[in-house]
């Protein structure tokens, strides 16, 4: 059964330039148990310090990234920051078919991709207050020259553009506010006329829409 067919989940899409709190918010969105699924991706990039293989990613190495793309494994996969980055194609079907809405936490590019298979994806960007905030958050991070930050605040800036393909936009200034924005996205996406049809056949069926 194609992607598609499975129309009684959502497939939620969410993306953000990197300082914009989008991990957070996502792990805080789950944790609400909000009967959402997380995809797990594959990555080329090594785990970072507390990182586990098959929790965060599914850590890989070039050459067996570049089988499973050649397979067409991948229902999408981007190279962001001189690191592959894919979603597995059976995974997410297997995912979607046991009717929980799922989320991918992807970059734009993936996300276009998603969306041109899969028209009925909500897409949620994330965004910061101001890039003076951005700034602020990415030099709290470490000690990355101020060459480095820059080159990070200029790639952030390169992917905020791409805010416009979006369908919801949440502002992360105050954290909490941010949570419950995104809640209501993920609530406001569930009552879409076709979303309500593919839950609750039922209720639709005596109208004979068809
Ligand atoms: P990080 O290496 O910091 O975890 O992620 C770097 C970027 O890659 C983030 O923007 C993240 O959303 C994106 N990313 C993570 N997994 C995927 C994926 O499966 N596909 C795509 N296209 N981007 C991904």
């Amino acid at each position: 059964m194609g992607i598609s067919a499975t129309l009684a989940a959502t497939l939620f899409v969410i993306a953000a330039p990197s300082g914009a709190g989008k991990s957070t918010l996502v792990n805080m969105l789950m944790e609400r148990g909000a009967g959402l699924q997380l995809s797990i991706s594959y990555t080329t990039r090594p785990p970072r310090p507390g990182e586990v293989n098959g929790r965060d990613y599914h850590f890989v190495d070039v050459a067996a990234f570049i089988v499973m793309r050649e397979r067409g494994d991948f229902i999408e996969w981007a190279e962001v920051h001189g690191n592959y980055y894919g979603t597995s194609r059976p995974a997410l079907e297997r995912q979607m078919a046991n009717g929980r809405d799922v989320v991918l936490e992807i970059d734009w590019q993936g996300a276009q991709q998603v969306r041109q298979q899969f028209k009925q994806a909500v897409g949620i960007f994330i965004l910061p207050p101001s890039i003076e905030e951005l700034e602020r958050r990415l030099r709290a991070r470490g000690q990355d020259s101020d060459v480095v930050i820059q080159r990070r605040v200029a790639a952030a800036l390169g992917e905020m553009r791409h805010v416009g393909e979006f369908d919801f936009v949440i502002i992360n200034k105050d954290l909490a506010v941010a949570l419950e924005d995104l809640m209501a996205a993920v609530h406001a996406s569930r009552l879409r006329l076709h979303s309500q049809q593919a839950r609750h056949p039922d209720v639709f069926r005596f109208l004979e829409l068809g």
